[in-house]
């Protein structure tokens, strides 16, 4: 869709726009015909629609606009996104817009992290972390954010890392971050059971579609955390966005979002949006959450093809001889091919430090897939990335 024909036909259905704790409709609730439907952010106190912006690949601020002013509330980036351009055009935008009629997330990943491990080392530091949050806050040209996440944590150790749990309960009360939150894409359900448990953080950013395979383990963590008063916002929710390399076959956009809202602890969901489309898709699926029996089927037809999603669940990893860390490298097939974005699936490969052809020394995969991926195909595949200069992509 052009950005003319979605202002026409978006800007007529922005009478939600309201400013944040206002014209709150019941959690879980569909509101009247052609109202947003908001639900509370846990304890927060927000109240936020239930479709938010994962603003993470998109540097176009006209889409942002668009977003704003059909009515989404939440912006969502992280320190390390384009490599700090996505929240210098956040920035930019929101430079002129009244502060409290938005909510801005920001995320901050701790140096030094092993990506096959998830487990902190000398160089996961306070310091460090701080450091680039500042960078992130002059990056937003803010005074605040509104959730600042532990961006990407999968253990125990980084859930309760004294020194960077210590400096974000630092900044919430310095007033630079009015929440604290963690974001997970792997051992999702450990982490925010932990989280619950800890009875410190405000806020889960987690992966959630229709795909995983640990649903029910997901499902109780998420329970858990709505339970103990913390905010749950899904992301990945459109699992990939497309069930194959070629991109001949599409994820059911509007049905994979209702799914993930079906779940009334799920509180907003941050879908990722690039094009005037897909936001079209998103401002719908946020006045009319009703998941219908055609999409369910539609979705679980889809869920017996293999599809781009790798949910992170690890069971493929002990069948490795070369111990690689195959949920990343599944990750970055996902963002090459699903959301063609080289530029991010590089980034991840550079973090797993996995050479070009890891899979060379064996002429069979003795590791195996619960989704059915061919995993010496795909990651033969992704790693010619390796050898390609980061600044030919980004
Ligand atoms: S083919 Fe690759 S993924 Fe499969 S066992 Fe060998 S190194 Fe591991
Ligand atoms: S590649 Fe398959 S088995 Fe391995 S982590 Fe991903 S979904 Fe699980």
């Amino acid at each position: 869709m052009k950005r003319r024909t979605f202002f026409r036909s978006g800007i007529a259905g922005a009478a939600g726009i309201t400013v944040l704790g206002s014209s709150a409709i019941a959690p879980g609730s569909r509101s009247d015909e052609g109202e947003i439907v908001y639900r509370a952010l846990g304890k927060t106190g927000l109240r936020l629609p239930v479709v938010s912006f994962g603003v993470m690949r998109s540097d176009n601020p006209s889409l942002v606009r668009a977003a704003y002013e059909g009515g989404m509330k939440m912006f969502d980036t992280a320190h390390g996104y384009m490599n700090g351009r996505n929240e210098e055009m956040l920035g930019n935008y929101f430079s002129t817009i009244p502060r409290e009629s938005f909510v801005l997330a920001t995320k901050v990943k701790p140096a030094g992290v092993d990506s096959r491990t998830g487990l902190p080392s000398k160089e996961t530091t306070a310091e460090a972390f701080l450091s680039m949050f500042n960078l992130s806050l002059s990056r937003l040209k803010m005074d605040y954010v509104d959730i600042l996440y532990m961006h990407s944590a999968e253990s125990v150790e980084m859930v309760r890392h004294k020194e960077i749990v210590r400096a974000m309960l630092d900044l919430k009360k310095q007033g630079k971050v009015r929440f604290i939150g963690i974001s997970t894409h792997k051992n999702e359900a450990l982490v925010i059971n932990t989280m619950a448990e800890d009875g410190i953080w405000d806020v889960v950013l987690t992966s959630y579609n229709y795909r995983h395979t640990y649903r029910a383990e997901l499902d109780d963590a998420i329970d858990k955390a709505a339970a103990a008063g913390m905010g749950v916002v899904a992301m990945k929710t459109m699992a990939g966005g497309w069930l194959d390399r070629e991109r001949t076959k599409p994820v059911n956009a509007r049905a994979a979002l209702r799914w993930v809202i079906s779940n009334p602890n799920v509180h907003t969901t941050i879908p990722g949006i690039t094009a005037f489309d897909q936001l079209e898709t998103d401002l719908t699926v946020m006045k009319d959450i009703a998941l219908t029996d055609e999409e369910k089927s539609e979705l679980v037809a889809d869920a017996s093809f293999p599809g781009l999603f790798c949910n992170a669940c690890s069971n493929c990893v002990p069948g490795c001889p070369n111990n690689l860390p195959i949920p990343e490298l599944m990750r970055a097939y996902m963002y090459a091919y699903g959301y063609r974005n080289a530029a991010m699936a590089s980034e991840l490969l550079s973090e797993t430090a996995v050479k070009a052809d890891p899979c060379a020394s064996c002429k069979t995969c003795s590791a195996s897939c619960v989704r059915g991926f061919d995993l010496k195909d795909k990651i033969s595949d992704i790693a010619r990335l390796v050898n390609v200069p980061y600044d030919l992509i980004a």
